[in-house]
């Protein structure tokens, strides 16, 4: 497996580090095991609680240096990152496929959204765009701009190993704030590598120590971060448990929180739909990454007119899936990232057949030697009850719940009848259903599509979702003031100082 040298994640001593500075504090130890074969790919040490705080020192006059540098320099710097990545796609696409488990044309495609991001965040360094705004004093000049915030905590999930990470360090980067992330304990040797891919770009450019820090770790680690009001912002990806409290956390100290949460995703299947459209959405919605994206199809809400050839084309599709190995293009479906998480598919299943449930296309767990790691499983279809309460719920697996409707406006509430808001679509050919689905009446979620799936966000527009998702926004559009302090400043150039709303403040001859 040459990727493995050729990013350096088989190297003795790799945890933290404040760029290309590794502490080699001999720790406990966190081992990462391949999904796909169960074979122990590298060791990582975690980060102990005298080098968090020297990282956070580091971190600290790192910050000092690089928010003096202009953006755009900043930017030049981001914009190398992303030239290096172009040439590293193939590897560093290998190692996430293999760490985590998705095909590799998908962890080809997650190093291709980092270096979108990073393109995105150079041409930002050269906006940040603050606001004039029209003073009520005379010759007064009032205007609004950004300033960086500081240390940005990123903890990160595990199904998108490396492509959220660059989502807040790239904007954050060019807005002039340092990162320190903490990676999924499930996935550590993706940050080491992203981490010496950085360390070499910052070394050339010398970009001082701290800017780019990684400390290793589970929820406890990840907790230093959290509850520590020496980091300005915290970054959280992740289930809508951990956000709970991490949300309350960082709000009892005041700080600030930017969430990306669970999801539990629908697309309307309308009876003027496209079928050519929604097969295909639906079935790489419902199966790609094995079920494990934040806006995988979760919930299938079809039309009862066209219920059985829905149905019966995505048997007919899902008879044609090949599942195995993700680091060989023929397959289109890996396996789930631990055999917890199997165990947490096969326990909903049991749930939905409790409530009625019944399998259009029958899942189960794969055995046999291409599977020895027990964690490969068939993705399946189940029909429920439109309030099916486990269809309520976000299990992380390639299961895709079914169920009909009558009316547009009861399409739209069972969509959003659940707690979670990050994606939705509906497949439509009838203008006025696909207005309603995107009116004031229509989907409640952070992204709402018409006539594609709901997974496969471009890193353009904002990325994130309502209610338990989180309300948070990352990447594109103009989610970059969330990495920012705003600050309003009012300049009196005339030779009076006139007070606001006409008051009169008279001192007399002082
Ligand atoms: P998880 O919540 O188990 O862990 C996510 C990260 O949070 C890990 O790094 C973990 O160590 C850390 N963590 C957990 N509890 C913590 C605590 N109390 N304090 C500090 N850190 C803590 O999630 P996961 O299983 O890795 O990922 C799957 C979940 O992530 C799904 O729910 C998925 O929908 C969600 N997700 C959301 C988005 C989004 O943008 N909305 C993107 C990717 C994944």
């Amino acid at each position: 497996m040459e990727f493995l040298k050729t990013l350096q994640v088989q190297e003795q001593n790799m945890g933290t580090s404040s760029g290309a500075h590794w502490f080699n504090t001999e720790t406990s130890i966190l081992s990462s095991f391949s999904p796909t074969d169960n074979r122990l790919i590298g060791k990582v040490y975690t980060t102990s609680e005298a080098d968090y705080h020297a990282l956070i020192k580091t971190a600290q006059e790192g910050f000092k240096v690089w928010r003096s540098w202009p953006a755009p320099k900043r930017g030049e710097v981001v914009r190398h990152l992303g030239e290096k990545l172009r040439i590293l796609k193939k590897p560093l696409g290998q190692l996430v496929s293999y760490e985590m488990g998705k095909s590799l044309a998908e962890g080809m495609g997650e190093v291709q959204e980092m270096i979108d991001i990073c393109d995105f965040a150079v041409g930002l360094s050269r906006q940040l765009y603050g606001l004039t705004i029209q003073s009520e004093r005379q010759d007064h000049r009032m205007y609004e701009h950004w300033q960086p915030l500081g240390i940005v905590g990123i903890i990160s999930a595990f199904n998108f190993p490396v492509a959220v990470w660059s989502w807040n360090a790239a904007i954050a980067w060019i807005c002039g704030d340092v990162c320190i992330w903490k990676p999924s304990e499930k996935t550590p040797l993706c940050a080491v590598a992203v981490q010496h891919i950085v360390a070499e770009i910052f070394k050339e450019h010398g970009v001082p120590e701290g800017v780019s820090c990684t400390i290793q770790g589970n929820r406890e680690i990840g907790s230093w971060l959290v509850k520590d009001e020496k980091v300005a912002l915290i970054s959280a990806t992740g289930s809508t448990a951990m956000g709970k409290i991490v949300g309350k956390l960082v709000s009892e100290r005041l700080g600030r929180s930017l969430l990306e949460l669970g999801g539990n995703n629908a697309i309307i299947i309308s009876q003027h739909a496209d079928l050519n459209l929604a097969i295909p959405a639906a079935v790489f919605g419902a199966v790609g990454t094995a079920g494990q994206r934040c806006t995988t199809t979760r919930r299938l809400i079809i039309h009862s007119s066209i219920f059985d050839i829905v149905t019966s084309k995505l048997q007919k599709a899902y008879s044609q899936l090949k599942i195995g190995d993700p680091l060989d293009a023929q397959y289109h479906v890996g396996p789930l990232i631990d055999k917890a998480a199997v165990d947490t598919y096969l326990k909903a299943i049991e749930a939905s057949k409790k409530e009625g449930g019944v399998f259009i296309v029958e899942g189960g767990v794969l055995s046999g030697n291409q599977y020895e790691s027990g964690c490969y499983v068939k993705p399946c279809i189940i029909k429920v009850h439109s309030d099916s309460t486990i269809a309520k719920h976000e299990t992380f697996a390639p299961i895709l719940y079914v169920m009909t409707y009558e009316t547009i406006e009861e399409a739209i509430d069972i969509q959003n009848n659940v707690p979670q808001g990050l994606s939705s679509a509906i497949i439509t050919n009838h203008l006025k259903e696909s207005e309603i689905f995107l009116s004031y009446k229509g989907s409640d979620c952070g992204i709402a599509n018409v006539n594609i799936g709901t997974s496969g966000a471009e890193i353009g527009g904002a990325f994130g979702g309502e209610k338990e998702t989180g309300g948070g926004r990352e990447s594109g559009s103009d989610a970059w003031k969330n990495y920012m302090r705003r600050q309003t400043t009012t300049i009196n150039w005339g030779n009076n100082l006139p007070l606001s709303q006409g008051i009169k403040f008279d001192l007399g001859n002082a």
